[in-house]
């Protein structure tokens, strides 16, 4: 039967294809695609995890001191049962056999196909022995987690198919959709190398940074979709309509035909913009706009210059750092990612942004943050100034790099003048090292990023430091408005056209444009099209954005006209509730 579940739209486009669903498993554990010839080897690290914690079990039982409570024993047996029971075995050779999927997730995937059937059952004895099923599959994970793992081979993207593939292809290579409850911005950047035609999770906002990758990927995704994840099972077809935010599952013939139709359009209309890839990005009024790419690994270069980009206007290098269980690259390994990213980018400029971990970003599950509220916690510069000689090695990396073409280093979430001061001392220590050690270094442009409204008040003492400004919407609308913007049970308050953050925005591009100074807008709202004439109005001349939405964006820009923009921008600015002008 068809049902739709509503969500939030992050990544826009139609997908269609049949359901993969994640496993959320406490152990931090890989997903990805193994080749035909590793079955063997990946089914023997299941044998391999399983046999020893058989082994460790029956130890356990071995060494019971004979006044146990009989309880634990009867568990012990519980779990001995279930590790040898042959669904679970049967199950996971078969998603490792047939689906290609590596051995920790074949049983994450079979501990949820099992985990239904326990929730299922009328016993409530027998219902509350999944969490022994968990425990059990936690144990073989952690246990395999000491054994080295292929590395996940990265495989092409498939062509998006349309209605016509699927009614003609039901078998062979139908597109996979990826449902979970959850997804770590790293979870997000191993399925980058992998083939999945869309996404769906339960949890999320629209700028968590799980819905930022997804957006860097380009291919429909819907996030706080609440209770995806247990409603869609295994295989069920699937419709994922990143417009609307919405996933339909079980689509009858008549729902397939028009989204297969709709789906034909939007590669049409793909088709058309790509014409605009060379056409120079300039107003009606004769206001040249440069339209930059944010990337988040050295590869994505490529897809920023086919899009058109003048430049990176972001490159969040924290994903470089996540998902190591704490083994951080060394300056040469960063040397070596900043160079490929400046080098892709063929004489255009970089701005590489130092390290913005913490909050929705953590190294890695193992390291997740804790604290209260991790928003307001130990993140980006706070981060990287508690740690001075993890943040040098970076700007030394940085500064070599700049050897190769133009390097913009920008500095996330700084709030405090003394965070300024420290800041420039560190790059001041870093240049000095690496004189001390006689290696080559290039000049730098220092910019700050303007996300927190302190750092937006005080736009004037930014200037006396810093070359250039980023505004950084996503946490700027969060921090000025209270609003988690991961939290999807907020996420309707969260507002860019809330006129305390237009007025901040605003204010930060005026004052930069009458020092001469550049400034940017690198949150999402730069590459949303339905935000671009409100910046142009307010005066924003530089938005920077994932390469898959700069087309679109120029379009807009094409046809606005700044003069009659600004009056609006003002009008909303001011909290009157205007339409847009007719024609600008
Ligand atoms: C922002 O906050 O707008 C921004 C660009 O940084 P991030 O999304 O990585 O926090
Ligand atoms: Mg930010």
């Amino acid at each position: 039967m068809t049902f739709s579940i509503p969500g939030l739209a992050v990544a826009r486009g139609i997908a269609i294809g049949r359901a993969v669903l994640v496993g959320s498993s406490r152990v931090d554990v890989a997903h990805y695609f193994i080749e035909p010839h590793q079955i063997a080897s990946e089914i023997d690290r299941v044998r391999h995890g399983r046999n020893a914690v058989v082994e460790e079990l029956q130890r356990l039982q071995g060494e019971m001191p004979t006044d146990a409570p009989h309880e634990l024993a009867a568990l012990l047996d519980v779990h001995l049962m279930l590790l040898q029971d042959e669904m679970l075995t049967s199950g996971v050779k078969h998603w490792i056999t047939e689906r290609l999927y590596n051995a920790e997730w074949a049983l994450t995937t079979q501990l949820e196909v099992i985990g239904r059937q326990f929730d299922e059952m009328e016993d409530e004895y027998l219902r509350e022995r999944k969490a022994d099923l968990e425990q059990v599959v936690d144990r073989i994970l952690r246990h395999m987690k000491g054994v080295p793992a292929p590395v996940a081979p990265p495989v092409a993207s498939p062509r998006r198919k349309t209605q016509q593939d699927l009614l003609l292809d039901d078998t062979v290579d139908v597109p996979l959709v990826l449902v979970a409850h959850d997804l770590s911005p790293a979870d997000m950047l191993q399925f980058k190398k992998s083939v999945f035609a869309g996404f769906v999770t339960d949890v999320g906002g629209k700028t968590s940074h799980t819905a930022i990758v997804a957006r860097s990927m380009d291919i429909p995704a819907v996030v706080g979709a609440r209770a995806a994840s247990q409603l869609v099972r295994q295989d069920d077809w699937v419709i994922i309509d990143g417009d609307a935010g919405v996933m339909i599952v079980d689509p009858s013939a008549i729902i397939l035909a028009e989204y297969g139709f709709r789906q034909r359009q939007i590669e049409l209309e793909r088709e058309r913009l790509a014409r605009l890839r060379h056409t120079p990005a300039v107003t009606l009024d004769g206001c040249h706009v440069d339209l930059l790419a944010n990337i988040e690994m050295p590869g994505d270069a490529a897809a920023a210059v086919a899009a058109g980009a003048v430049g990176v206007g972001l490159f969040r290098t924290e994903f470089l750092f996540m998902g190591r269980m704490g083994n951080l690259p060394d300056e040469e390994e960063q040397y070596r990612a900043y160079r490929e990213a400046v080098e892709g980018m063929q004489g255009l400029p970089v701005t590489i942004r130092t390290l913005d971990i913490g909050a929705d970003k953590p190294l890695d599950k193992q390291h997740r943050d804790d604290s209260l509220n991790p928003a307001l916690g130990l993140r980006a510069i706070r981060w990287s100034l508690a740690d001075p000689a993890m943040f040098r090695t970076q700007l030394r990396a940085l500064m070599r790099a700049a050897v190769h073409g133009q390097v913009n280093v920008l500095f996330p979430m700084l709030t405090h003048p003394r965070e300024i001061a420290q800041t420039l001392a560190q790059v001041r220590l870093a240049r000095a090292e690496l004189d001390a050690r006689g290696v080559l270094h290039g000049p730098t442009r220092l910019g700050a990023m303007i996300e927190v409204p302190a750092a937006a008040l005080m736009v004037r003492h930014f200037l006396r430091h810093f070359d250039f400004l980023s505004i950084g919407t996503n946490d700027l609308i969060q921090y000025t408005l209270a609003i988690d913007r991961a939290d999807e049970s907020v996420a309707h308050l969260y507002d860019p056209m809330h006129p305390a953050v237009l007025r901040l925005v605003s204010e930060v591009i005026a004052e930069c444009r009458l020092q001469g100074k550049s400034v940017s807008v690198c949150g999402e709202t730069a590459g949303d099209v339905s935000m671009t004439r409100l910046l142009l109005g307010l005066g924003l001349k530089s938005f920077s954005m994932h390469p898959a939405q700069i087309l679109t964006i120029k379009q807009e820009v094409l046809r606005s006209d700044t003069r009659k923009l600004a009056p609006w921008a003002q009008q909303m600015i001011d909290g009157e509730d205007a339409a847009p002008p007719q024609a600008a």
